[in-house]
């Protein structure tokens, strides 16, 4: 993924993350703690027919990534993301 379409979905919430709010640094030279370093979220994951488009990434922390990566089963979490997200 290019710098550029990082940046923009970066922008989407301000460089927070979508699902804790904390706020995540875009550029890896950046100092901060690794937890903080944005990682970029497929909302509707591909496995479920998710589009490679801006509109359905976002930004998480790595932790949340990596919470969500165990919630991917559960299409109604998935739903309730996208409303938060379409809401900002
Ligand atoms: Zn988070």
């Amino acid at each position: 993924m290019g710098a550029a379409l990082r940046k923009q979905v970066y922008k989407k919430t301000n460089g927070r993350c979508a699902f804790c709010n904390m706020k995540l640094t875009l550029n890896k030279l950046n100092r901060g703690s690794e937890n903080q370093r944005m990682t970029i979220d497929h909302i509707i994951p591909k496995s479920k027919g998710g589009e490679s488009i801006l509109d359905n990434y976002q930004p998480l922390c790595t932790r949340c990534n990596q919470c969500k990566g165990s919630l991917l089963e559960d299409e109604m979490e998935v739903k309730t993301w996208m409303i938060k997200l379409k809401q900002k």
